[in-house]
């Protein structure tokens, strides 16, 4: 347990305010990460928080679901963890005012190879957010399908982790690992990091298993798991398509309200670490 003027510290740094820094992590692909991400960021955005993406996957559908074209993307995340830039260097807004984002650009893809032999490879992108402003209330990173050395160093640079799981039959494989991961880089690098809470994606009702998956995955990680539910949507699915959230293509859509529905419930939690208890109080629910 860290001592009384880190414990004072960390409760300052977690006032409301501050810059909490959030990884949004899965390492299977298409569970919905990218879409929680533009989501759950644009529609804190439009309750009047300051938003900060960081697409961090290679792949860069974060980017693209904002419209961003790749000819259109200078300097970005790989600038950020290799040229020594800050953020303010690279981000760029949005279509969405209060929100802006840290593209993904080609060069990504060879950051994985690169990081194997680069000094400091775990801490490239909290060393980048240290010497920036951060002048958000909340940067979520949008995290590769993959618990590669760029997803470490999101874990790294993370104060928590929000993980998508979509409800499927496999929806908790994979589990394991990724709690492994996060013991692993508690240990070593970032005692800090807690799982902020799972969310229950695509969800069908159609579907007679869906109901017990997500029993299933209530069980296994008890009251971490979000209340709301983004149900299966074929809104949510067309947005990006036309270079814009969902919240934005079709407000009215359950995928929509669904999404505003976690930010209200996202923000009620980061307002209990921030102000009810110290946050190492509140982080032991998973993966011990
Ligand atoms: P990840 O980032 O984990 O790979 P995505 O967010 O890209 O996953 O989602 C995978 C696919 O599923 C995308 O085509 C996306 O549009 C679609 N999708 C995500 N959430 C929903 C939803 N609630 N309803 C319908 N389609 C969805
Ligand atoms: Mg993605």
């Amino acid at each position: 347990m860290p001592h009384r003027a880190e414990k004072t510290l960390k409760e300052i740094e977690n006032l409301p305010g501050a810059c909490r820094v959030i990884a949004v992590v899965n390492q299977k692909g298409g569970v919905g990460k990218t879409t929680t991400t533009v989501n759950l960021a644009t529609a804190m955005a439009a309750v009047g928080k300051r938003v900060l993406i960081v697409d961090a996957d290679p792949q860069g559908n974060a980017s693209t679901g904002f419209g961003i074209p790749r000819a259109d993307r200078g300097a970005g995340c790989y600038e950020l963890m290799f040229d020594g830039l800050s953020v303010e260097d690279v981000a760029v807004p949005t279509i969405i005012p209060q929100m802006s984002i840290i593209t993904s650009s080609a060069d990504l893809a060879g950051a994985e190879i690169q990081l194997v032999t680069t000094e400091r490879r775990e801490f490239r992108m909290k060393d980048a957010f240290e010497r920036s402003a951060n002048n958000y209330d909340f940067i979520l990173i949008d995290c590769p399908p993959s618990l590669n050395l760029i997803t470490l160093n999101a874990l790294v640079a993370a104060d928590a982790l929000l993980v998508p799981l979509q409800v499927e039959f496999y929806a908790l494989e994979g589990m394991t690992s990724l709690l492994q991961t996060i013991d692993a880089i508690r240990a070593r690098f970032n005692p800090e990091l807690e799982v902020q809470g799972v969310v229950l994606t695509m969800y069908d009702k159609r579907n007679s298993l869906s109901d017990a998956v997500a029993r299933d995955v209530r069980a296994y990680f008890g009251d971490r798991v979000y209340e709301t539910v983004i149900p299966r949507n074929v809104r949510v699915s067309e947005a990006p398509s036309h270079g814009k959230p969902v919240l934005l293509y079709d407000l009215k859509c359950p995928g929509s309200r669904a999404y505003m529905h976690l930010a209200s419930e996202f923000l009620k939690r980061e307002q209990a670490v921030s102000s009810v208890e110290p946050v190492f109080e509140t982080r032991k629910a998973v993966g011990e």
